[in-house]
């Protein structure tokens, strides 16, 4: 078995999952398919595009145990690509205790010919408490170090399951335990309840808890992920593979899904979908077909749409949008902008992953925007900056109108309106101020993507994150004078107060509004500073 990993955007990545059916590509979707109905049938579902459908085994065995080991979970359900096995573990916390074993479940597993099969896992899921919780993932740790000797069959993808949800603390200890036994995928599970009550900031730090101790290298697939709007949140975090049976469930209640939300298609008037089904019905037309027509048509739609963000999502892992994607679809559901600002907790470790150059510049949009990757990592190399060896004098510049700053029309007035020595102005360090970036040094503005955003800077925000970005700058370096002028007492009480605390001299210029005037009025005042502090510079 391998993974190829081929393209990154944050913790996503395209990679290229070999099993004994054949390669899929990651990240994908897996359409759960129930045995015993199925409203769209396998061999429909492979014409759609898609490459691997999971099925429960638990199912299967209960049901139809003869014709899955005479034809295999292949021939029985009519599919020629991959087949991921669920060990029926959801199936144990729904109706308790079941009378099979893990090596009973194993087996019909590798009897079946599963491409990707999974343990007899414990979900936390139902756990009332914490301890109920422990314990799952007790008898699931136990029953992972067991499986490694009852597994026969080295062909198949055997997965094994995180559990501990809604725990992350929990979480984080069985990723780290099941993450140092050899299986070839890791399932995180019991995030069904977290999905169904919208918790998807909770569900953003049982994730990341997972994520964070399994080993990188290896897949990771999420359990029952559900509405299209979130796949890209999942994604971004570093799942690879997730499975879905709300295509179906929703079709069944009669709701029709979008990328960014559900509808009750009995209220709908027109279907914003170029979907086959879409394309062929009106509403008026579907709601005349038979029920048992109707809800796989609406699943069939479903699908599609499950399906086509998930090819969504690929294309802006290729693009470096993939966070630009995350900040459209988290506008779905106020729930969902609260996953993503959990998310923005994350941001420097996802900054690790994340490809520090990419095709296209980035987007800014709003308050979130200004956490993502690239400016966590622009905060952070700023605390490490070398201070260059001459410098005595940090001055802090307005933002220009025009990027690079460095060749703004307002810093070429600024230039000519000084009137110092070459030697004079290597004592001087010069930062801009930036909505997005906080401070950017100005010998460091060709450093990808200091140049390359595109934004609408939120004011509020912006101010905020100026400060705070000035703040940690002038206090991790050592500076004789910073020269600052004034434009909000945001700003201002910050600056002072770190310049106060470290000894640092500071001196305010109050400059024009705006124009030219305010640039040439700098450049003119910090050559009468520099003459009064460097005389011995100045010409
Ligand atoms: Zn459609």
């Amino acid at each position: 078995m391998s993974f190829e990993v081929r393209e990154r955007d944050l913790m996503g990545r395209i990679g290229i999952l070999e099993t004994k059916s054949g390669k899929i590509t990651t990240p994908a979707l897996l359409p759960v398919v129930n045995p015993t109905r199925l409203v769209v049938p396998p061999s429909s579902i492979r014409r759609m595009g898609c490459e691997c459908i999971i099925t429960n085994a638990m199912i299967t065995l209960k049901r139809l145990p003869d014709e899955a080991r005479s034809r295999g979970i292949h021939g029985a359900l009519d599919f020629n690509g991959v087949i991921m096995t669920d060990s029926g573990a959801y199936q144990l916390m729904v109706y308790g205790e079941l009378d099979i074993n893990q090596e009973d479940i194993i087996r019909f597993q590798e009897e079946i010919g599963s491409d990707i099969a999974v343990i007899l896992d414990v979900p936390s899921g139902g756990a009332k408490n914490r301890e109920e919780a422990e314990e799952a993932v007790k008898e699931t740790l136990l029953n992972a170090e067991k499986s490694l000797s009852q597994r026969r069959r080295s062909d198949i993808l055997w997965v094994g399951p995180v559990q501990g949800s809604p725990y992350p603390d929990i979480v984080k200890l069985c990723a780290a335990e099941i993450g140092k036994m050899p299986f070839n995928l890791y399932a995180i599970g019991s995030v069904v309840q977290l999905m169904e009550s919208y918790s998807f900031d909770v569900l953003v730090d049982v994730v990341m808890a997972a994520k964070q101790n399994l080993p990188l290298e290896k897949p990771v697939h999420l359990f029952g992920a559900g509405h299209p709007m979130m796949f890209s949140l999942a994604v971004a975090m570093g799942v690879d593979l997730f499975d879905s049976a709300a295509y179906a469930l929703y079709a069944r209640d009669g709701r029709y899904m979008t990328p960014y939300g559900t509808q009750k298609f009995s209220e709908l008037k027109y279907f914003p979908c170029s979907c086959p089904i879409c394309l062929e019905y009106t509403p008026q037309e579907l709601i005349k077909e038979p029920e048992h027509e109707r809800e796989k048509k609406l699943a069939i739609h479903n699908l599609y749409v499950s399906l086509s963000e998930v090819q969504a999502i690929r294309q802006a892992i290729i693009d470096g949008r993939l966070w630009e994607l995350l900040e459209a679809r988290s506008r779905s559901h106020p729930s969902l902008l609260e996953g993503l600002r959990r998310l923005c907790g994350y941001s420097r470790y996802v900054a690790k992953f994340n490809p520090s150059i990419k095709k296209r510049a980035i987007l800014f949009f709003s308050s979130e925007s200004i956490k993502r990757p690239e400016v966590s990592l622009h905060l952070e190399k700023l605390e490490k900056l070398p201070r260059p060896d001459e410098v005595e004098v940090l001055v802090i510049l307005p933002e220009p109108s025009s990027r690079p700053f460095y060749r703004s029309k307002e810093r070429r007035i600024l230039e000519r309106s000084l009137n110092l020595s070459e030697a004079s102005k290597r004592k001087i360090q010069f930062a801009f101020k930036s909505s997005f970036f906080g401070l950017i040094p100005e010998e460091v503005e060709d450093v990808y993507p200091l140049s390359q955003h595109l934004g609408v800077p939120d004011i509020l925000y912006a101010k905020e994150h100026i400060a705070s970005a000035a703040y940690t700058f002038i206090e991790r370096h050592d500076y004789k004078l910073v020269v600052f002028p004034v434009e909000n007492d945001q700003e201002d009480e910050k600056i002072e107060e770190v310049c106060r605390r470290k000894g640092i001299v500071l001196t305010k210029i109050q400059l024009p509004e705006k124009g030219r005037k305010k640039w040439k009025k700098l450049g003119e005042a910090l050559t009468e500073i520099m003459k009064c502090t460097h005389p011995e510079y100045t010409t």
